[in-house]
């Protein structure tokens, strides 16, 4: 049975890092980003990632065919039963695709969706902090893209709280402490309920 905990969070909550982090600490546990997976696949050249490139390039969503494909065979080849996937879901679309998989999979099971908070300053400091920084080149890092990417992440943020919330299943925490503390608390919530 794999145990699946899904990290959320605007862009600039720091949730890849958070989740590369914790999973580093823990051979058993396997991490996977879906903006990563997204850039690598445009990395690669391939048909299917110039497709990805034309919406992530824009800070737009890739469509959901290709992200709930991509997550589910993340899921599936995942080497490690402890699953951490961060940025997903980012719709209601997604959030019930997702929940129709998990539905029909009984070897797959929905543990928690950790929410990192953090302020639309903050996040938005980060980004623009990131794109200043020469080691990490993200086409998508500049201020109307971000303000295109986290209008996209707020819009449906209370649908997807309020699902997870009748499913006892939502934690919030708030990212705007030193990563330390984030780190150290998502890996107790997580360390607590596998
Ligand atoms: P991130 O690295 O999480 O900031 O994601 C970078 C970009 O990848 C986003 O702005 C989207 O274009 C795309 N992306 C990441 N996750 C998803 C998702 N779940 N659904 C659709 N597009 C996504």
């Amino acid at each position: 049975m794999k145990k699946l905990f899904l990290i959320i969070g605007a862009p600039g909550s720091g949730k890849t890092t958070d989740a590369e982090l914790i999973a580093q600490k823990h051979s058993y546990i396997t991490h996977y980003s879906t903006g990563d997976m997204f850039r690598a696949e445009i990395a690669s050249g391939s048909e299917r990632g110039a497709i990805i490139d034309s919406f992530v390039s824009k800070g737009n969503l890739v469509p959901i065919e290709i992200a709930i494909e991509t997550i589910i065979i993340a899921i599936k080849n995942a080497p490690n039963d402890v699953v951490i996937i961060d940025g997903y879901p980012r719709s209601d679309e997604q959030m019930n695709a997702l929940d129709k998989y998990l539905e029909q999979e009984v070897e797959v099971s929905l543990i928690n969706v950790i929410e990192v908070t953090v302020s639309k300053e903050v996040a938005c400091q980060r980004v623009l902090g990131r794109a200043a920084d020469a080691k990490i080149v993200r086409s998508d890092d500049n201020v109307e893209i971000f303000n295109n990417r986290m209008k996209l992440y707020t819009d449906p943020l209370k649908s997807i709280q309020a699902f997870y919330t009748s499913k006892n299943i939502l934690t919030k925490v708030n990212g705007e402490r030193t990563i330390e503390v984030i780190v150290n608390e998502i890996d107790e919530l997580i360390q607590s309920k596998i």
